[in-house]
């Protein structure tokens, strides 16, 4: 599957905000955000230009898309697939996109990433439902339990990133236990719930066009 491959914190930087793409370094000062916090480019520092309406309807896509690590098409079908559903399309669109299983693996505080989670997912240390799932867009559904592959309890990355996520908290709508390594989706997630700074209507708006 195509993947963004470039500079991660260039992204940030694009959006002028901390997008937490790169796990702990996010949470220091090393952070980009933290010392540069300007747009990249040779004119980045000194172009003030001030966005039109199809500008910030842009921005705000291009932020949830970098922010779940999706390109452009699959972001599409799943707008599609919000669209389709009933409800507040913006807020299907979100929700779908916090089912994906990698971004249900980081918010577990299984990684300190998403782009690490699906790596994870990638290499097999899941189980949902007793059956391996190796797909970082598997969509969960409400009731499903997620473990961590016997062998892999011991892996380096995972038993890391449950240490360095201590305490972060993880979302109502999910539920961990770190003795067993075992997560639950107790409900799908509400609006509320998913703690993001982003305005989906502009989202729908730009695909309505
Ligand atoms: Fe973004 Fe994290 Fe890089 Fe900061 S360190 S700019 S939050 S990816």
């Amino acid at each position: 599957m195509a993947r963004y491959i470039g500079p991660v914190c260039r992204l940030c930087r694009r959006e002028a905000m901390k997008l937490f793409l790169k796990g702990e370094r996010c949470y220091t000062e090393k952070c980009a955000i933290e010392k540069r916090n300007f747009p990249p480019g040779q004119h980045g520092k000194t172009r003030k230009a001030k966005l039109s309406g199809y500008g910030l309807q842009l921005r705000e896509k291009q932020k949830v898309k970098r922010i779940y690590g999706v390109l452009e098409d699959q972001f599409r079908r799943y707008f599609e697939s919000a669209e389709r559903t009933r409800g507040i399309t913006g807020e299907t669109l979100l929700q779908l996109l916090e089912r994906r299983l990698d971004n249900v693996i980081y918010r577990m505080g299984l990684s300190t990433s998403r782009s690490q989670a699906r790596q994870l997912v990638r290499h097999g240390h899941f189980l949902v439902n007793g059956k391996k799932v190796d797909i970082p867009s598997f969509s969960v559904r409400q009731g499903d339990v997620i473990t961590v592959l016997g062998r892999s309890q011991k892996n380096t990355t995972i038993e890391h990133a449950m240490e360095e996520v201590k305490g972060r908290g993880i979302p109502e709508w999910l539920s961990f236990d770190a003795s067993s390594t075992t997560g639950r989706i107790v409900s799908m997630p509400t609006r509320e719930q998913i703690n993001l700074p982003v305005q989906e209507q502009l989202i729908v708006e730009l695909y309505s066009k």
